[in-house]
């Protein structure tokens, strides 16, 4: 079988056919020069990712037109570089451009968050008194022994040991503690709150050492709280696979097959192949693929569907020993985020590696600290970038940011765009008719990590639960935080200890209509929710799902954070408009992982080395 990564299939090519402490205010433009010593965003909980305010701006240009700002104040900086987004791809074009024009060079990197790293971001929980660190997105290096020479130099001067993970990494964990793959049934969609102890797809198996089904598929479906003929479709369905096709549709050769497969989805499969009407089983399996297929099953084609892990395809392991999924940071991809920061920022912390930035007291008031080389700007979205006059012989490029409700303007030799894509026609003037056009056909799909902080998981070790798969719930999976331990920083390793669940929440559209169209009501219906109705939605999944003697929400939960991401994966847009929307422009070139198009951290890096490489020389 081809190895495939849990990223492959969101880059477009696979979709076929009260708790919660509130966050401060962002801080004001003259704390942007000096943060607040205090000033520290991954401890806050509440509504994280693209936290309330981050996208106000953008969204008044790109939903209501907006172009005036106010009066613009502009300041006398001037900068060799200017990256707009500070997110992996915009840290590595800073640090790539350093590399090519000298580490004297200034470079100012803006971001509309309050925190830097992009979908990089680390969520910190204190639980009686213990920090325990999540993710609250990028989760985990895909891949880094496959990033060739340019990727091991980098990890190696970011002090990124990869061996570091073969003991950080417990993979023993799940079998020391008997954590298996289980499906949490609730009672307001399948009449009953059980937990079955199989997952009914293989969606969970990224979870490197987490153990798989502890019952047979035939005890699975008996379990399942369905009729009696939704119980015997399951069944029909957990033995499907590709030798079902061929006997079903009489497809004696592979040719037939693969022409049989290039023609057919997978609800095609479900519905004609094996004769699937009931709803419960229809609903268990267009929710069985999350984000390893970044919509609904209802849009992918049969091998898109198998590969994303969903239901009614034999067990497929999906790394295998010389790619294991384990290269993940407490705090997930910010400690690659973090290890660029401080590359570049060195006062920002101490440390000789990034595993000595676990633990370490990250210092956001050196960010843009007057004489650093390389400044990094946060809560300030830019809204326009533009040459100073003709874009053919402009020596410079004037880029406008909002802060804290104000206009301020910079000046740079170049400009790399490391932002969303999308957004790209709106910020740049003057950007060929075409080109803007192209960028505008960029997609990407909502998506939601909830992070939360439990006093103790013996509810979870009493159930055996590693990962659980939950149709019925907006949380459509959760899972034990991966076993990390590294830079003094201790994962929990006993159930009475306190420990982070994490929650993943791909919200779909309305079955059936196409993908734009569901990724855009998705989009909204995601955003409309207040936190107490994830805080609602997560007490009644928990408290549903966990035996009561040994749950309470009230008593065991102790911290959310619901990490929104409007804009999160990557799909791309149809074509070649990737390739075309990518173009560098004059001064400003254009990175992010929206311009591979891939949801993963090292494609973020390499567009930004080729937006790099793509800066002319003056
Ligand atoms: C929930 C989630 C989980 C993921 N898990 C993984 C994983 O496990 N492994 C992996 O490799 N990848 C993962 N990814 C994919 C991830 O997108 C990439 O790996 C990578 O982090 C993308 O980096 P980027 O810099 O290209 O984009 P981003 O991280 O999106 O950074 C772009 C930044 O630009 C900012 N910006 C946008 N507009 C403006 C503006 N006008 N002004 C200023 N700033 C602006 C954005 O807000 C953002 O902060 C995940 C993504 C999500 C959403």
């Amino acid at each position: 079988m081809a190895r495939i990564t849990r990223r492959n299939f969101v880059n477009g090519a696979l979709v076929a056919a009260g708790t919660a402490v509130l966050p401060k205010s962002a801080p004001s433009a003259d704390a942007m020069k000096a943060y607040d010593p205090v000033y520290y965003p991954p401890a806050r909980t509440g509504l994280r990712g693209s936290h309330p305010g981050s996208n106000t701006h953008a969204h008044a240009m790109a939903i209501d037109g907006e172009t005036d700002f106010g009066p613009v104040t502009r300041l006398s900086e001037k900068f060799d570089l200017v990256v707009v987004g500070g997110g992996i791809s915009g840290l590595a074009a800073a640090y790539y451009y350093r590399q090519k024009h000298g580490q004297d060079k200034q470079v100012l990197i803006l971001d509309n968050h309050d925190d830097f790293g992009g979908h990089a971001k680390r969520n910190e929980h204190t639980i009686d008194g213990k920090i325990r660190i999540g993710y609250g997105g990028s989760q985990t290096l895909v891949n880094p022994k496959d990033w060739g020479k340019v990727g091991q130099d980098l990890l190696a001067d970011l002090g990124i040991d990869l061996d570091r993970w073969d003991t950080a990494y417990d993979q023993d964990f799940y079998t020391r503690h008997d954590l298996g793959a289980v499906t949490y049934f609730n009672k307001d969609v399948f009449g009953a709150d059980k937990v079955v102890r199989h997952p009914y797809s293989n969606h969970y198996n990224y979870v490197q050492g987490c153990m798989g089904p502890k019952i047979s598929n035939e005890e699975a479906a008996r379990e399942a709280p369905l009729s009696d003929r939704g119980k015997e479709q399951l069944l029909r369905v957990l033995n499907g696979g590709y030798h079902v096709i061929r006997k079903v549709h009489n497809l004696s050769t592979d040719a037939k097959l693969k022409k049989f497969l290039a023609n057919h989805s997978y609800y095609d499969y479900l519905k004609t192949t094996l004769g699937v009407d009931d709803p419960g089983v229809m609903r268990m399996a267009r929710h069985s693929a999350l984000d390893w297929a970044s919509s609904g099953t209802d849009l992918l084609g049969i091998e898109g569907a198998d590969e994303a892990g969903a239901m009614g395809f034999p067990h497929r392991s999906v790394y295998d020993p010389d790619h294991p999924y384990i290269y993940h940071f407490p705090g997930g991809n910010a400690g690659f985020a973090r290890a660029f920061v401080k590359k570049m920022i060195p006062g920002v912390a101490e440390g000789n590696n990034a595993e000595d930035l676990v633990m370490a007291t990250f210092r956001y008031s050196e960010l843009d600290k007057t004489g650093n080389d390389v400044r990094i700007r946060l809560s300030s979205t830019v809204v326009n970038a533009r040459h100073a006059g003709d874009p053919a012989s402009a020596s410079e490029v004037f880029v406008t940011y909002v802060n804290d409700g104000k206009a301020y303007r910079v000046k740079a030799s170049a400009v790399v765009m490391a932002c969303y894509n999308r957004i790209i026609p709106y910020i740049v003037s003057d950007l060929p008719e075409k080109q803007a056009d192209a960028l505008r056909l960029q997609r990407k799909s909502p998506l939601q990590y909830s992070s939360v902080g439990l006093r103790n998981w013996r509810a979870m070790k009493e159930l055996e639960i590693g990962f659980a798969m939950s149709p019925g719930n907006m949380h459509q999976s959760l899972m034990m935080d991966f076993p990390v331990s590294m830079g003094g920083y201790q994962t929990a390793r006993d159930p009475n200890e306190p420990c982070i669940i994490q929650l993943i929440h791909c919200p779909y559209g309305e079955e059936g209509t196409p993908m734009e169209d569901q990724l855009v009501e998705a989009r909204y219906r995601m955003l409309e929710l207040q936190f107490k109705d994830y805080e609602d939605e997560i007490r009644a999944h928990l408290n549903g799902m966990l035996p009561k003697d040994l749950f309470d929400f009230e008593r065991d939960v102790a911290s959310i954070t619901v990490n929104r991401w409007a804009h999160g994966y990557s799909m791309g847009g149809p074509g070649n408009s990737t390739r075309r929307g990518r173009r560098p422009f004059h001064r400003i070139t254009i990175a992010n992982s929206d311009s591979a198009p891939g949801a993963d951290s090292w494609v973020a890096v390499r567009m930004a080395i080729r937006a790099v490489n793509e800066i002319q020389e003056f």
